[in-house]
């Protein structure tokens, strides 16, 4: 039991405590989620409990793989057990019973860019101004909806129906019917739809309520009601529930995130073991006491202090500049200076309130050829290409998804214009059935002109076979085909531009994302892995062990640190930004992500703003945030706050690429890595592009062929179309010849 010895006493009884509802509450850098993780190995070592009773869930799929990857080094060896966000556990919970929940098992999962598109054909449909209802405006409205389970109905009933409720309504209504008829959830639905799975199916919720006899929850204090009551249902069995977390810390309830489940956590189980845990191991002592200084101002918090027996280190070093630009340069400055000092790049991190900040890092640590990557929320996946190759995916996994059809259908050109889309789309609608199956009768693709019958024609019948064939092939091989055989890449390879040019180098990116995912799970299929796309959280592509300077937002550093952390922007309307104002507990809730922000921090904490700012095209004099101000002034050094600097201080120490236009190209804004990336894949896709399709006219009866998900096996008999083989590994399969990835040994 070594392992706990490293625990303090608070921790230590946490992590034996074996049976009971347990709460630990406590601030940040406490050790909540390695009291967690301890406790897992304890139950499984000492106590002899099944990683299968273990059920341990968060919020972000990184957060979810370091728990894992700390839990299998406590007790050594890789264990298969329900370590997972929110989202994923009930994604598995949804798919296993899926004839349960109305919805066909090959549903799929819209990000907020589906929905976004969605809900903007609700509101034209329905004549509606999207000025006075902006789609992201009624997208708010549904989802806190969903949070608390109202349905389009239930929203009347309780809001009346005056013009805009009935608006409301009407929106809601048809986005719900249209997700319905594609077969799609959207993330809201995901909690909701499972959480309506048990309470009508006694059976399986027994059945998962056997299963998970120890449920441990993390970040608890930003569980919105329907997580609550997500997990109320399972733990109703055993009542083995442990939770962790801050109520300083709670940073979403603008997304429905309730702090009374953490307060009143007593109340909702009897004879809770409570633990507090008062020491800081993350942060030096300066950093703390900064931290405790800003978050002391919030009046409505249970009364907590940390201490650390860390040595104080550097004070908080406070820069204020003269615009963004050299805000960006003064930080990237700082990393040089540091990182010569033996710091490696991925031990620091810049954290701001929004994702339009970061271009301004990213050109100044262009500049100075400091790696860095970009935690950007979706963007990598915004991108036209990857959303255009993943509609064709989303189709060969469901047919039925009429959005994806409707993206893809001219892409490329089919000669289909918006009318004709629009004409087949009614159809569709009168018909009851999806686009595609409108599009598969062959009467209604002849009334189409001859050039977009054709086209038509070809694509159904590639998606078709690619979709029949899914469970026979690898995802990469299924990426390469619809490449390849829907005439996409080909059409980006004649326009040879050097848009073109970038395009295609990211779909070969893209490939790398799948072969990542395919080395980490051979028999990955066609559904886990949209899945794992679908569910990507920015803070996803966060790799520790990549030696480059983080970027992300605030919200996503949740439950990280870092050796050395900056926060940029600290003006108000940024930070705390203007909306916060509007809200009763906004500026309350801002300030607690500064609290987040600052104890992120292990050794230097750096605070920065700038005079003048331009954001969304408009450039202001910005004044120092409020959070500054409450900061306590003897733990600050540098720009005394609220006093005007001379500019000639600022030149001191920029040595290179200071000019205006040093780096004013787009193409050195490209992380590193990337290119790196591109061109490995390049050189091994050109040797072997894709196995799919291969020629196998002269294929006969015994002969030994290899299969790139099967392995080896033995051709029993073929025709025209098909070819049955024997694998070792899977016994007989008949496969699609057309398609199928095999080749003659
Ligand atoms: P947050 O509130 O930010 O989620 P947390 O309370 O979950 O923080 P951890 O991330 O578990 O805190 O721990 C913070 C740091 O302190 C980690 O680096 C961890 O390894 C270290 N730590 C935790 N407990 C101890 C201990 N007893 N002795 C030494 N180091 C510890
Ligand atoms: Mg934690």
């Amino acid at each position: 039991m070594d392992y706990l010895d490293k625990l303090n006493p608070q921790q230590k009884e946490a992590a034996i405590h074996k049976n009971g509802p347990m709460l630990i509450l406590a601030g940040a850098g406490s050790g909540k989620t390695s009291t967690m993780t301890h406790r897992i190995a304890y139950l499984i070592k000492e106590e002899g409990v099944s990683p299968y009773n273990i059920f341990a869930v968060t919020f972000t799929n990184k957060a979810a793989q370091e728990m894992r990857d700390r839990v299998e080094d406590l007790i050594g060896g890789g264990l298969n057990m329900w370590i997972l966000t929110f989202h994923s556990a009930c994604l598995r919970i949804l798919r296993k019973n899926a004839e349960y929940t109305g919805y066909n098992k090959d549903f799929i999962v819209y990000d907020p860019t589906d929905q976004k598109v969605v809900i903007k054909s609700c509101i034209k449909e329905h004549n509606v101004d999207d000025k006075k209802f902006p789609p992201a405006y009624v997208l708010s409205i549904i989802s806190d909806c969903k949070e608390k389970g109202i349905s389009p109905q239930d929203y009347s009933k309780i809001n009346g129906s005056d013009f805009k409720n009935k608006i409301i309504y009407d929106i809601y209504s048809a986005y719900s019917a249209v997700l319905k008829k594609n077969n799609a959830m959207d993330f809201d639905d995901l909690i909701l739809r499972t959480v309506e799975l048990f309470e009508k199916n006694d059976e399986i919720l027994t059945y998962y309520q056997q299963k998970f006899r120890y449920i441990m929850v993390d970040e608890y204090q930003d569980t919105n009601l329907m997580q609550y009551r997500f997990v109320k249902l399972l733990a109703k069995e055993h009542n083995n529930i442990c939770v962790v977390g801050d109520d300083d810390q709670c940073i979403y309830q603008w997304r429905g995130a309730d702090i009374r489940n953490i307060l009143e956590f007593e109340k909702d189980f009897k004879n809770t073991k409570v633990i507090k845990l008062e020491q800081n191991y993350r942060s030096h002592g300066n950093i703390l006491a900064a931290a405790h200084s800003v978050i002391e101002n919030n009046k409505g918090r249970k009364h907590k202090k940390l201490w650390t027996d860390k040595e104080k280190g550097e004070k908080i070093k406070y820069y204020r500049a003269d615009n963004e630009k050299d805000e960006a340069r003064y930080i990237a400055q700082e990393i040089d200076r540091l990182n010569s000092r033996e710091l490696p790049y991925c031990g620091f991190a810049v954290l701001y309130r929004t994702n339009v900040q970061s271009r301004t890092f990213e050109e100044a640590l262009s500049a100075r050829e400091i790696p860095y990557r970009v935690l950007g929320g979706t963007r990598y996946y915004d991108r036209k290409e990857i959303k255009d190759i993943m509609a064709y995916m989303r189709l060969v996994q469901n047919t039925a998804d009429d959005l994806s059809l409707t993206r893809i259908i001219n892409e490329p050109k089919r000669g289909i214009g918006e009318k004709t889309l629009e004409k087949l789309r009614v159809l569709a609608s009168v018909r009851n059935e999806s686009l595609f199956d409108t599009l598969s009768d062959d009467e209604i693709v002849e009334g189409l002109s001859s050039k977009a019958a054709e086209g038509v024609r070809e694509m159904i019948s590639v998606i078709s076979q690619f979709s029949g064939e899914k469970d026979n092939l690898r995802v990469s091989d299924i990426y390469d085909g619809l490449l390849v055989q829907t005439g996409y890449l080909k059409n980006l390879e004649l326009q040879n531009t050097v848009e073109s040019e970038g395009r295609i180098e990211n779909l070969l990116e893209f490939k790398s994302v799948i072969f990542d995912y395919e080395n980490e799970d051979p028999k990955l299929s066609l559904s886990e892995f949209m899945e794992k796309v679908a569910l990507l959280a920015e803070i996803d592509n966060h790799d520790a062990g990549e030696n480059a300077v983080v970027l992300m937002t605030l919200h996503s550093a949740k439950g990280l640190e870092f050796p050395v952390v900056f926060m940029p922007g600290m003006e108000d309307g940024l930070f705390p930004g203007w909306r916060a104002f509007e809200k009763p507990d906004g500026i309350e809730e801002e300030r607690r992500l500064c609290y987040v922000g600052m104890t992120r921090a292990m050794q230097r904490l750096y605070m920065t703003s700038a005079e003048l700012r331009t954001l969304y095209g408009k450039t202001d004099y910005t004044k120092e945030s409020q959070f500054l101000k409450e900061l306590d002034k003897s733990l600050i050094d540098g720009d005394a706050i609220y006093e005007k600097k001379h500019t000639s201080d600022r030149n001191l120490g920029w040595s290179q690429g200071g000019g205006n236009d040093g780096y004013s190209n787009p193409e050195i804004f490209r992380p590193f890595e990337q290119l790196k990336y591109i061109k490995q894949n390049r050189a091994a896709g050109s040797s072997n592009s894709n196995n799919t399709g291969s020629d196998l006219s002269d294929l006969k009866e015994g002969d030994k062929v290899i299969h790139s998900k099967f392995g080896e096996g033995l051709v029993l008999s073929l025709d025209r179309s098909t070819v049955s083989v024997a694998f070792d590994s899977v016994g007989v399969k008949k496969l699609a010849r057309d398609i199928a990835p095999i080749k003659k040994v």
